[in-house]
C-alpha cells in the first residue's frame, strides 16, 4: 500500500490562491482581510520585501515557502514561483501568496494571475499599501496637490534587459507632465534618471525625496533636488528605496518644520 501523503487531507477541487499585499513593511500595515487570508491559509509563499514577523499571523505548523531573492536569481524565477502556486493549490490548498506592497504595483502579480487563470485555479487579489503612499505619508508629502501637482506617476527606475518588446520608460516626456514621480527600484539608477529629467525640462533644483525603508524602524529620509540626487541615493544599496520627483516635496520641510515647532514648545 501506497503511504498517506499528508496532502490526502485536502481536497483537490478546493484548492485557490489569495494573492494578499503585505503593506510597505509596518506589520499593521497590512488590511485585514489580508490578516484574514493569512489565518486561514494552507501554506504560505512570501519573499523578501513581505516582512516576516506578517507569517504570525497564520496558523502554526502551516508550511512556508520562501522564494525570494535568496532562493535564486532575481527574475529568472519567476516562472517557478507561479508553478509552486498552481502545484500547491492543485493539492486543494488554500495557498496565501504574500506580496510587498500591493500585488499588482511593480509585483509580478500580473504574470501570477495569468498563470493561474490559465491552469483553472480560482484566486482572489488583496490590495495592500503601496510604497508610494506609505513614503507621502510617513513624510508628510501630498502626492497630489491643488496648486502643486495634478497628477502622480508610479514608475519603474529599474529598466528590465532592454530586450525588444519590454517598455522604456521615456524620462523627458515625464518631465513634461509635471506630474509627481514616485520612482520604484530606481536608486542605482538615480544618476541616469535625473539627468534625463534635467534633459526633459525639469531644473535641476527640483526637489527630491529618497525614503528608504519606509513605516520601518531602519526609515531614512533624505530630501535634496535633482542635481544632488547621487548623494541622496548613495549607500542605499540593497535597502528598498522610493524616489519621490516633484514640488510637493517642499512641503515635507513644511512638516518637519512644524514638528520640530511642536517639539520647542
Ligand atoms: N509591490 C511593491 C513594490 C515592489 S518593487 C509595492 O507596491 O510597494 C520593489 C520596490 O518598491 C523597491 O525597490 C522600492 O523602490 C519600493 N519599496 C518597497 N517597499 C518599500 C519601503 N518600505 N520603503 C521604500 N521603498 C519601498
Amino acid at each position: 500500500m501506497a503511504s498517506k501523503e499528508p496532502n490526502e487531507a485536502y481536497d483537490r477541487t478546493a484548492g485557490r490562491v489569495t494573492l494578499v499585499g503585505a503593506g510597505p513593511g509596518a506589520v499593521d500595515l497590512i488590511t485585514l482581510r489580508g490578516q484574514r487570508a493569512l489565518a486561514e491559509a494552507d501554506v504560505v509563499v512570501y519573499d523578501d520585501l513581505a516582512n516576516v514577523a506578517l507569517l504570525e499571523f497564520c496558523p502554526a505548523g502551516i508550511d512556508r515557502i520562501y522564494v525570494g531573492k535568496r532562493a535564486g536569481k532575481h527574475g529568472a524565477i519567476q516562472a517557478e514561483i507561479s508553478a509552486v502556486l498552481v502545484s500547491e493549490a492543485q493539492r486543494g490548498r488554500h495557498v496565501v501568496r504574500l506580496k510587498g506592497g500591493d500585488p499588482l504595483i511593480f509585483g509580478r502579480g500580473g504574470e501570477e494571475e495569468r498563470a493561474l487563470a490559465e491552469a483553472g485555479i480560482p484566486f482572489e487579489i488583496v490590495p495592500g499599501v503601496t510604497a508610494a503612499t506609505a513614503a507621502g505619508a510617513m513624510t508628510g508629502i501630498p502626492l497630489t496637490h491643488r496648486q502643486h501637482a495634478s497628477a502622480v506617476v508610479f514608475v519603474t527606475g529599474h529598466e528590465c534587459s532592454g530586450k525588444p518588446g519590454d517598455a522604456v520608460v521615456d524620462w523627458r516626456a515625464l518631465a513634461r507632465t509635471r506630474a509627481t514621480l514616485c520612482i520604484y527600484m530606481g536608486v542605482r539608477r538615480a544618476g541616469v534618471i535625473a539627468a534625463e529629467l534635467r534633459a526633459g525640462g525639469l531644473l535641476g533644483g527640483t526637489p527630491v525625496a529618497v525614503i528608504a525603508n519606509a513605516t520601518l524602524p531602519n526609515q531614512s529620509v533624505q530630501i535634496g533636488d535633482l542635481d544632488s540626487v547621487d548623494t541622496l541615493t548613495a549607500a542605499l544599496e540593497g535597502r528598498p528605496a522610493l524616489i519621490i520627483v516633484g514640488e510637493v516635496v517642499r512641503l515635507a520641510e513644511i512638516v518637519e518644520q512644524a514638528k520640530t515647532a511642536l517639539a520647542e514648545t
